[in-house]
């Protein structure tokens, strides 16, 4: 018999993020035929976010809005989440794994006192089981999880699990569920975004990254361009970002983003097994460096040995040749 659950989306900038359609999948496959149900919260107008979930995949949605909602804390979002749980008694919650949702579910887990399955890059039925899978050891092996007993409630690293098609032909019910949020203890005063021009890294298809080899700040000017030209993003290594070439927002690797865009071009980046582990499950590697004995060829797709300064630059040109 399929399994109620409830995808609990999330908002950014007044748009859905796509890890939202990616959650509705991953729910859709853990209902098993159940019923999959969108829970919004946030602040104003709700609805026409609430039925994109609809065109995705979703069967019904419940929003809460609330003044209190207008920007994230654990808090307020708990609050307005947990009594749609509660009055829905789902069997499987299902969120993506962003900043907001390393920090929201373990709260509502701790509050429902289930466990949590995090980081999940794949979610299949095998032998009438749901089956999680998830990076361990910073990537470098994975672990299959299985929850036998109570609730299945798991986050999905954002550009892993294909969402289904918008089909605007999909109808279901956005409904409002009045709930009071009050006596948030986070003040929240200003957001300060350090890339703010980017594409975020996490849900970015295209990453042009770039290390201590690229020499200084304005070294990274060829890699925008390249990221410009394939409607990517620019991320960094450590080696880049201590150097001081680039903002920490940009650092990729155990101790900074895990990405896993389409397509990953390193360039003058060493492969330093941090670095790997927030990288090395892109769909297809490209490093370009000048040493042929780096490690990062260990794990590219296709190689470069050559001067990044040479190389990126007819990239550039090249991109915008088959755009002619
Ligand atoms: P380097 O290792 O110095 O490599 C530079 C590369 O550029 C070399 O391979 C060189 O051949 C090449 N190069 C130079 N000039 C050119 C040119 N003109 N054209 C082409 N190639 C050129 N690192 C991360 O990245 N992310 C992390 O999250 C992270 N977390 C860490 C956590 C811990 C606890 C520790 C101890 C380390 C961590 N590190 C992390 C650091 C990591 O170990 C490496 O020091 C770092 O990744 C090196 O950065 P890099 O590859 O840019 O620099």
């Amino acid at each position: 018999m399929g399994k109620k659950v409830l995808v609990i989306g999330e908002i950014r900038e007044g748009s859905l993020r796509n890890v939202t359609f990616e959650a509705i999948a991953a729910a859709r496959i853990v209902s098993d035929g159940g019923e999959v149900i969108g829970v919004l919260s946030g602040a104003g107008d709700l609805h026409e976010m609430g039925k994109e979930m609809v065109y995705y995949g979703a069967d019904r949605v419940i929003t809460v809005a609330h003044d209190n909602l207008k920007t994230y804390t654990s808090e307020g979002h708990a609050q307005a989440i947990f009594p749609v749980i509660e009055e829905e008694s789902p069997e499987g919650i299902i969120m993506g794994h962003t900043s907001q949702g390393k920090d929201l579910t373990p709260k509502l887990a701790s509050k429902l006192e289930s466990g949590l399955i995090s980081d999940t890059t794949e979610v299949a039925a095998e032998n009438g089981a749901i089956v999680f899978t998830r990076p361990i050891y910073s990537g470098k092996a994975f672990e299959k999880k299985e929850i036998t007993d109570g609730l299945v409630f798991a986050t999905i690293r954002p550009n892993n699990i294909p969402s289904l098609e918008r089909n605007d032909a999909l109808e279901g019910e956005v409904t409002t569920k009045d709930v009071d949020v009050k006596d948030i203890r986070t003040i929240i005063k200003d957001i300060i975004r350090k890339s703010s021009d980017g594409v975020d890294l996490s849900e970015a298809k295209v990453i042009v990254a770039g290390g201590r080899g690229v020499k200084s700040s304005e070294g990274f000017e060829p890699l925008e361009e390249l990221a410009e030209v394939l409607g990517g993003t620019v991320g960094a290594s450590r080696g880049a970002c201590d150097a001081g070439y680039c903002d920490y927002s940009l650092q990729i690797g155990q101790t900074g983003k895990v990405v896993t865009p389409d397509l990953y071009i390193a360039c003058g980046i060493s492969g330093a097994i941090q670095h790997l582990a927030g990288m090395s499950n892109s769909k297809v590697i490209v490093a370009i460096n000048k040493d042929p004995e780096a490690n990062i060829f260990n794990v590219a797709d296709y190689g470069i040995v050559g001067d990044l300064f040479d190389v990126v630059p007819k990239l550039v040109d090249e991109v915008k040749q088959m755009k002619v």
